[in-house]
């Protein structure tokens, strides 16, 4: 049995795991995330300490997958840029090949994730597969053909900033409209905070369990409400929904594929998410009534699909 580490560098935490040929992670581990204010040398630091702790209780590990939140160049070897570090145009697999003896793979989260997905988890035996993650933004991958589609500069798959509304919501990238603003975590905290801080009558059960701090409140916390019965959060969810069936109806002009994977924290919400969703890209799908209509599924593989599609990835180009 080949052994990998997968390694999943997001905004607030780094998480390290050692993942057997089946998708199964054996030991793991976790550190903080060094503040973007740090200089790259200490993120490599923290991904060196991870490793050589999984080292230490597996050293028969063939491969190490690194998947980062950012734009990976398509030599899989460069982070172009990541928000929540201080990369920018950083050669990291250079960097880390200096210090950790084992052939290291570099690839975008999104990426490592739907790829984890297709092979051991949501996806299992489709062949075209399109990710979507709803967090704080929308990420996304794109798999055709069993292979992951990177684009030219490795940056395809950032859907969140496709315009679904024409001048719509102002977006932190500088447009308006962009899908991430109606369909993230993002949008579902702010359209529920915006309500508590209106003293909307049908907003007493979110303001409750915030004890009416618009600020504390959180997204597990409205699908908390939602599936304790409140019709508000119920709403909201479905909202958040139906903006990504449009989205998804949009992408299914563009790629046709057979099964959409939704992952990220608010595909935690399930049904009352996916269902509004199903229902609004039926009636928005290019040639409906015509054509096979694509699956709409829940992730399975919970926030460990990054780590688990980095090491698979990783062992996979190692014995190539
Ligand atoms: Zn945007």
């Amino acid at each position: 049995m080949s052994l990998a580490i997968g390694i999943d560098i997001g905004g607030t935490k780094v998480a390290g795991g050692v993942v057997d040929e089946d998708g199964q992670v054996l030991v793991r581990t976790r550190r903080d995330t060094p503040h973007r204010s740090k200089r790259p040398r200490v993120v490599e630091d923290t991904i060196v300490d991870v490793v050589e702790e999984l080292r230490a209780q597996r050293p028969d590990i063939t491969a190490v997958g690194i998947g980062a939140a950012g734009f990976v160049a398509a030599d899989r070897a460069t982070v172009v840029f990541a928000p929540h570090l201080s990369w920018r145009h950083e050669p990291l697999r250079d960097a880390l090949s200096k210090r950790i003896d084992a052939p290291i793979l570099v690839e975008n989260d999104a990426n490592a994730a739907c790829w984890a997905e297709w092979r051991f988890g949501a996806a299992q035996g489709e062949s075209d597969v399109v990710m979507v993650n709803l967090g704080t933004g929308i990420g996304g991958a794109i798999l055709m053909h069993g292979e992951l589609i990177r684009g030219r500069y490795g940056i395809a798959g950032e859907f969140g900033h496709m315009q679904v509304v024409p001048e719509g919501q102002r977006c932190e990238c500088g447009n308006r409209g962009c899908w991430e603003q109606y369909a993230s975590g993002n949008a579902l905290v702010r359209e529920a905070r915006a309500m508590i801080l209106a003293n909307s009558p049908v907003a007493t059960d979110l303001a409750a369990r915030v004890d009416g701090r618009a600020d504390e409140l959180t997204g597990p916390i409205v699908t908390e409400a939602a599936r304790d019965g409140d019709a508000t959060s119920t709403e909201l969810l479905a909202e958040i929904g139906h903006w990504l069936g449009i989205g998804i109806a949009n992408l299914a002009a563009a790629f046709d594929p057979g099964t959409f994977v939704i992952g990220g924290g608010v595909s935690a919400a399930g049904e009352l998410l996916l269902g509004p969703a199903r229902e609004t890209f039926r009636r928005r799908l290019t040639g409906r009534g015509y054509r096979p209509e694509a699956q709409i599924v829940a992730a399975r593989l919970g926030n460990e699909a990054g780590l688990i599609g980095a090491a698979d990835l990783a062992r996979n180009e190692a014995s190539e």
